[in-house]
């Protein structure tokens, strides 16, 4: 058992996880998402705008993140938003968009799935499910995604402390599926000045315990573009694996997160700083 300065047990309680402990595979594991990898050495930048809004906004934003050096294009058709009256996507439309793009721009993709009736159609279209922040307790869908060939992002619950991060990991890995990447998005705590508190230490912590792939979500972290530079440059400096970033070719027009989505320059600039915290840390992203 390892122990920690205070040497306290950096354990899992009784009931602890065992698939994705990091003593079932100390190498680590490393998912394919469509022939790009994440869990080695290098370090995997996913960007892309919140939501797909239309053909032109994601092929732009694609194209540009693509020749900035992002490896994996994100954006998503279905959106769990907290109104009923918000812009919720534009569902199969939207996926059919993501595909063409995917043809397009030759970046594999990432794209939500809400609903287990849903799992079907967004793994014929996707090349890695995210199971996004509110869903990370749905065991149904846990057990769903689990149970397709897909890679799955699970990101943390904002709620959820680490081991019922794990323990929602598990049950992925449970049905079979073991390419699961686990991404640390921000908790709620009672600070408001930031949407969410980026848990950074939770990158460390899951490396401790677990062979999954971390990577971190400084834009939902943050909820502030000005501040997502700074966090993905610290996000790689603690030791994660890659960064899903929101990048919108028009921010103020974005139909969702605009605040807090880089604009294509933005991003542009940002790579090849991320690029030397990379090397200062004996790992590579390649641009
Ligand atoms: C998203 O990635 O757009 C999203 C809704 O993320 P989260 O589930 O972390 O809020
Ligand atoms: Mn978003």
């Amino acid at each position: 058992m390892e122990t920690n300065q205070c040497n306290t047990p950096v354990t899992l309680a009784p009931a602890s996880p065992s698939r994705v402990d990091l003593a079932s595979n100390p190498a680590g594991t490393i998912v394919n998402i469509g022939g790009t990898k994440i869990g080695g050495t290098d370090i995997v930048v996913i960007a892309g705008p919140c939501a797909v809004e239309s053909w032109k906004q994601l092929f732009e934003t694609a194209m540009a993140v693509k020749s900035s050096g992002a490896k994996i294009l994100r954006g998503g058709a279905f959106k769990p938003r907290s109104s009923p009256y918000s812009f919720q996507g534009l569902g199969e439309e939207g996926l059919k968009l993501l595909a063409m793009i995917q043809k397009e721009s030759g970046l594999p993709l990432v794209t939500e799935v809400m609903d287990t009736r849903q799992v079907e159609l967004v793994a014929s279209y996707a090349d890695m499910l995210q199971i996004g922040s509110r869903n990370m307790q749905n065991f149904p869908l846990l057990k769903e995604a689990g149970m397709c060939k897909k890679p799955i992002l699970l990101k943390r619950g904002m709620m959820s402390t680490i081991e019922e991060f794990l323990l929602a990991a598990e049950y992925i890995l449970n049905q079979g599926n073991n390419q699961v990447i686990l991404c640390e998005r921000g908790i709620r705590t009672f600070e408001t000045a930031t949407r969410n508190t980026l848990d950074l230490s939770a990158v460390p912590m899951l490396k401790r315990l677990t062979h999954l792939p971390v990577i971190v979500d400084p834009s939902h972290g943050t909820g502030l573009r000005w501040m997502v530079p700074s966090m993905s440059k610290a996000a790689l400096a603690v030791g994660a694996d890659g960064l899903i970033i929101e990048v919108h070719y028009k921010p103020e027009q974005a139909l969702c997160d605009g605040n807090q989505s880089l604009s294509l320059d933005e991003f542009d600039r940002l790579m090849p700083d991320l690029q030397k915290i990379a090397r200062a840390i004996g790992r590579e992203i390649y641009l």
